[in-house]
């Protein structure tokens, strides 16, 4: 068994309540330490890393507002490179959550706070939703920026490239991209992401390996895997042009709509004890 799969193994265990489900760090020494991307979500302080039953020493977290990666060589890129390459990480999780309020949060709602905080729309790039990386699921968040990861030439191809999703209430983690599968794709060609051609490069990106993969029977009605707007240099230039994402930032009609909670902080205790327990 993989990593990944005793990790989401013991995870469903002890969220059934199996309180003999754990994880033993030693049986997986070879695909430890993991790096970890995840919300800034202050909830999920109290999550990780026992959520996924690993040791605070065998976990590097990198977070951002919304576990958004922008483009295969931004900056969260460049963090993710280094802490393969300078720490050893092993394999990599893109981890969102559910309740998301990047997620939640509408073009004009953003542009109203960032008023109210003395921002004004003039000396904003046009477009917002493409230089903030807004997105409209949380699941099509985590399926592009493991894409992007994957794409990008920063990660090699022995490094796993995972997508999860941690329902933030219950501590339930959901596999959405098993890295063990996707990362065959890796061997074939490789996109040059250096191009000076920007509009080559993300052409290139665009009709890659990715393009052929599919994470299994999930639907994406909003995005097609491939168009996951890479576009290079997008973190440091401020795009002009019109915003071609403007669709996702808006309210899913059919997706429920869920009641806004009151922060409750977690049951810690349960889930301390989650899948980390049996030694
Ligand atoms: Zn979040």
């Amino acid at each position: 068994m993989r990593l990944f799969e005793a990790i989401i193994d013991a995870n469903h265990r002890a969220v059934s309540g199996d309180n003999s489900a754990g994880l033993h760090p030693a049986d997986f020494a070879d695909e430890l330490p993991v790096i970890a991307l995840t919300c800034i979500d202050p909830r999920l302080n109290a999550l990780f890393p026992n959520v996924l039953g690993l040791p605070g020493e065998q976990f590097i977290w990198l977070r951002n507002a919304g576990n958004i990666i922008t483009s295969p060589l931004s900056s969260t890129m460049r963090s993710l490179a280094l802490a393969c390459a300078v720490k050893g990480g092993r394999e990599i999780a893109i981890i969102g959550h559910t309740d998301c309020q990047v997620c939640k949060t509408t073009t004009s709602q953003l542009l109203d706070k960032l008023k109210a905080l003395g921002v004004e729309r003039s000396r904003l790039p046009d477009n917002i939703n493409e230089f903030f990386g807004m997105f409209a699921t949380e699941r099509q968040n985590v399926v592009k920026a493991c894409d992007i990861v994957r794409q990008s030439p920063l990660i090699g191809p022995k490094i796993p490239v995972h997508g999860l999703l941690v329902n933030i209430e219950t501590g339930k983690l959901e596999w959405i991209v098993n890295g063990y599968e996707s990362r065959q794709l890796s061997a074939l060609p490789a996109n040059n992401a250096f191009s000076p051609s920007t509009d080559a490069s993300t052409r290139e990106l665009g009709a890659g390996p990715m393009a052929d993969f599919h994470f299994g029977e999930m639907k994406f009605p909003e995005m097609k895997i491939g168009d996951a707007s890479v576009k290079i240099g997008a973190s440091e230039a401020m795009p002009s042009s019109p915003p071609p994402i403007a669709p996702r930032v808006q309210p899913l009609p059919a997706t429920p709509v869920v009641p806004p909670k009151i922060p409750v902080p977690p049951p810690i205790r349960a889930r301390v004890n989650l899948p980390f327990g049996r030694r």
